[in-house]
């Protein structure tokens, strides 16, 4: 089937240099498909027999195979992958780089797990000798779990910061990622002030955002570890750079919380302390808020900032269940994302497969095709990006996915008795994970094949 006017297919061919095909079965989402069993009309598009068109490392089309073939019929270019799923690239809203080497470690919950694990392993990053072969492990193991982008702390020391960056800029990623900012309430060899934590930032932020397709997050740890000094400074930079992200956690644990109402007494509620430093905008990320009430949920989305449910981390960590209920009521945007090294796997099926317990724990439903939302385009729609990323739609960056349902054998058996999409991402979410990810393309080029 070669229809189409030749002139049409002139134009194409002669500005679309570099165009490959690749067919396979292919999905994404175009709006929320919503917590109802019956997805909403329209958020979504999957072709079990489809392809997608990529050129110069942009999406041009997805459809139906035997449409897309027909439009662009190039056998040379075409890559066959036979019953397996394309999908935008998972994108993971909250994730530390440098606790990669915590994941797994004890701990009765997260204050304690900070002291005895976390902060003496952030001490080592300040010595990039030690910090760079540990982001260009952590970014491989992304690329493995299908991962293409990530809004990542990095520690207090700069040089992390640059090592990260550097990392991922040789890989050609999309990653957003900042130098925490800590002045107070942490060990002596993990503090900035308020001072030299702006001067640092505004330096990194002058090199490395809107560089390439690197983008800085200002990243205060969490309130307890800024004074209102640093938090004010913070919400100075927040005001005069936009563009910018914000990255922090709020409201993980009732020992946290109870901490921060001690530290902050005037203020209303964990959220009203970074709602007070305008803190709260577009491109702002909460991990956790899990101990929140209406009005933080309605202030954060009447503001813009959105909220990372982080399920895995919040179970080994015993902080809590995310209550996706009260913030749908509250129209708060949010995306799913695993918090490493609280959370214990890079893996977001394996994630999805944790929050859609956390619902069932809660009496809820997350159904299947939501979850893929929430880690691709809706986690987009979180950080504001989905014009570049996490869907199919022509012209967004040519970060995809391709997963393989005959994985492991009792992967394939199940999914060969599933009988709607709906069935397969079910059984996907509740038993594949890394070696499920066949490969990983970045900007239309092939990243990671599964060994
Ligand atoms: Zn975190």
């Amino acid at each position: 089937m070669r229809s189409g006017p030749n002139f049409l297919r002139g134009f194409m061919m002669a500005h679309l240099t570099d165009l490959t095909v690749h067919r396979g079965s292919v999905l994404h989402f175009l709006g929320d498909p919503g917590s109802a069993i019956e997805p909403a009309a329209g958020s979504h598009e999957y072709f079990e027999d489809g392809a997608l068109a990529i050129a110069d490392g942009k999406v041009v089309t997805a459809g139906p195979a035997s449409d897309v073939l027909a439009r662009y019929p190039r056998e040379d270019r075409v890559v066959d992958h036979g019953r397996k799923l394309l999908l935008p690239g998972f994108i993971d809203t909250h994730i530390h780089y440098p606790q990669t080497d915590v994941i797994a470690s004890g701990g009765r919950g997260l204050l304690d797990w900070l002291r005895d694990y976390t902060f003496p392993m952030e001490q080592r990053f300040g010595d990039i000798a030690h910090a760079r072969p540990v982001a260009d492990f952590f970014l491989d193991e992304l690329l493995r779990n299908g991962t293409t982008t990530a809004l990542v702390f990095c520690t207090v020391h700069p040089q992390s910061a640059e090592a990260f960056f550097e990392s991922a800029r040789q890989r050609r990623l999309r990653m957003i990622a900042g130098k925490v900012l800590m002045d107070r309430h942490c060990p002596d060899y993990l503090q900035d002030t308020a001072a030299t934590g702006e001067a640092q930032t505004r330096e990194l932020i002058g090199k490395w955002h809107g560089r390439e397709r690197l983008l800085y997050a200002l990243t205060p740890r969490f309130a307890a570890t800024s004074t209102t000094e640093q938090l004010a400074s913070v919400g100075r930079m927040a005001r005069e750079f936009p563009d910018v992200f914000i990255q922090t956690h709020a409201a993980e644990n009732l020992e946290e919380v109870q901490w921060i109402r001690d530290v902050f007494p005037d203020a209303r509620s964990y959220m009203d302390v970074y709602d007070r430093h305008g803190l709260l905008r577009e491109r702002a990320v909460y991990a956790h808020c899990i101990h929140i009430d209406g009005s933080d949920r309605e202030r954060m989305a009447h503001t813009g900032a959105a909220a990372a449910f982080c399920p895995s981390s919040n179970l080994y960590l015993g902080s809590g269940l995310f209550d996706i209920e009260a913030a749908d009521a509250a129209g708060l945007r949010f995306s799913i994302a695993t918090d490493i090294g609280g959370g214990n796997n890079f893996s977001l099926l394996r994630t999805m497969g944790d929050a859609y317990k956390v619902a069932q724990l809660s009496g809820k439903l997350l159904p299947p095709l939501r979850a893929f939302y929430l880690a691709t385009a809706g986690a987009a729609r979180v950080l504001r990006l989905e014009d570049r990323i996490g869907s199919f739609r022509p012209g967004t960056e040519a970060d995809f996915i391709v997963l393989d349902p005959d994985a492991t054998p009792l992967l394939a058996r199940r999914c060969e008795q599933a009988r709607t999409l709906s069935e397969k991402l079910l059984v996907l979410l509740a038993l594949a994970d890394d070696r499920a990810v066949a490969q990983t393309w970045i900007l239309g080029r092939l990243q990671h094949t599964r060994a």
